[in-house]
C-alpha cells in the first residue's frame, strides 16, 4: 500500500540517515519518497535504508530506492 504523505509519516521517514540522501534533498526539504515519488535531484545509489524504516513495516512496502525509482505503487 502506498504510504500517505502526512506529517506523521514525514517525521518517521529515515531517509536523512541514508548514505544516498544528498544535500539537494535536504535543501528542498524532501523525504518520504515512497509517498511523494522521485526526488528532483541528482542521486547516485549508495545504499538504501528503506527496509529498516518503520514506514516499510507499517505499509508493507516491497521496494527500495523510492527517491530514484518513484513511489510505491498501489
Ligand atoms: S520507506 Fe524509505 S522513503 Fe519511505 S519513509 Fe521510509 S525511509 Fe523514507
Ligand atoms: S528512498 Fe531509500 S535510497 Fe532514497 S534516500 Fe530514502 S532511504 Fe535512501
Amino acid at each position: 500500500m502506498k504510504p500517505i504523505n502526512n506529517k506523521e509519516n514525514f517525521e518517521k521517514c529515515i531517509c536523512p540517515n541514508c548514505p544516498t540522501y544528498v544535500d539537494c534533498m535536504k535543501e528542498k526539504n524532501l523525504k518520504l519518497f515512497c509517498a511523494i515519488g522521485k526526488a528532483e535531484c541528482e542521486v547516485q545509489k549508495q545504499g538504501c535504508i528503506c527496509p529498516e524504516c518503520p514506514i516499510t513495516q507499517r505499509y508493507g512496502l516491497k521496494k527500495v530506492y523510492y527517491c530514484i525509482n518513484g513511489a510505491e505503487t498501489e
